[in-house]
């Protein structure tokens, strides 16, 4: 059976047909939260129920234990620095790993209330950080530790890393979870997994339009996961959405239509683009890291193109 399905023929374009998935490394619980550094060549992602961070060297191949604990770190990204920036179940904070290996406290309040669990995270070109807060790692036992949300709803948030503002911005999900923005950053893409406790609610990717001084438009349906869940997902200098979906990585083009699949054979957790040219998706599922080369590049790892970054101030 073939890994590769292309229901439109522009997938035919963003894929290499001789190139192999890849399984990097096996032995995890629920692997989730892949970030690249550029700088170092290596890849960080999350084991959560073991409770830890691993560590890919793609100069050799070896991977080990990052940090443990990772106080159940689940959504991981590289900001503009090229510093570790975590989102941590059990201590329900969003943290920056300094240059000096510290591990500094971002957020872990909203109005004075505790934060749920951060989820998943990404910083835009402004040097905001922006994160989802369901409610997944308090729960339960397995991926955090059981308590009730103080907040009393999932929302997705905004923080100034400058001043530890935290201001929140998305209010109209069930659960929120996976986000990005578009090349230019005029679309944020939320996913919504409210269907996990929600029973027969769709899971979906909502777009919201980024307004001139930084605020959310009113959001649009942008697609809807035909099986399984959505969860974390990045884009393409395209504009191509490349998203976990059920045991696939699902290809999604910019008008929101499902171009092609990858089928991985495990559940997708996240993935995201590394690699010297920023063409190797990193993808995390289940148990397992694999990794599949494309024929294109992340939207930036560090930021949108020069005009996109001006256009927004
Ligand atoms: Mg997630």
């Amino acid at each position: 059976m073939s890994e590769i399905i292309i229901h439109d023929e522009r997938f035919s374009r963003l894929i290499i047909g001789h190139a192999k998935l890849e399984r990097l490394w096996t032995g995890g619980r629920w692997l989730e939260g892949p970030a690249y550094f550029p700088a170092g060549r290596y890849l960080v992602w999350s084991d959560i129920p073991n409770n830890r961070l691993m560590r890919f060297d793609e100069t050799d191949g070896s991977v080990s234990v990052f940090r443990e604990p990772s106080q159940n770190a689940n959504g991981n990204t590289a900001d503009r620095q090229g510093r570790l920036i975590a989102c941590e179940h059990l201590t329900r904070r969003v943290t920056r790993t300094e240059f000096d290996g510290t591990v500094r406290v971002l957020a872990d309040r909203f109005e004075g209330k505790r934060l749920n669990s951060p989820n998943d995270v990404v910083e835009k070109s402004d040097g905001s950080i922006w994160f989802s807060d369901p409610s997944y790692g308090i729960d339960g036992d397995y991926e955090g530790e059981r308590a009730e949300s103080e907040i009393g709803g999932s929302y997705v948030y905004r923080l100034d890393p400058s001043t530890g503002r935290v201001e929140a911005m998305i209010r109209d999900r069930v659960q929120p979870n996976g986000l990005a923005f578009s090349p230019d950053e005029s679309i944020l893409y939320v996913v919504d997994t409210g269907a996990s406790h929600v029973p027969g609610l769709p899971v979906t990717i909502h777009a919201y339009p980024v307004e001139t001084g930084g605020s959310l438009g009113a959001p649009s349906l942008f697609a809807t996961c035909p099986d399984g869940f959505y969860d974390g997902f990045r884009v393409d200098v395209l504009g191509n959405i490349w998203t976990s979906a059920g045991r696939s990585v699902h290809c999604l083009a910019p008008d929101g239509t499902l171009i092609g699949e990858i089928r991985i054979g495990e559940i997708v957790g996240n993935l995201c683009f590394g690699g010297q040219k920023h063409n190797r998706l990193y993808i995390c599922a289940q148990t397992s890291l694999y990794a599949y080369f494309i024929n294109t590049r992340a939207a930036a790892l560090f930021g949108p193109p020069q005009a996109a970054a001006s256009r927004h101030g």
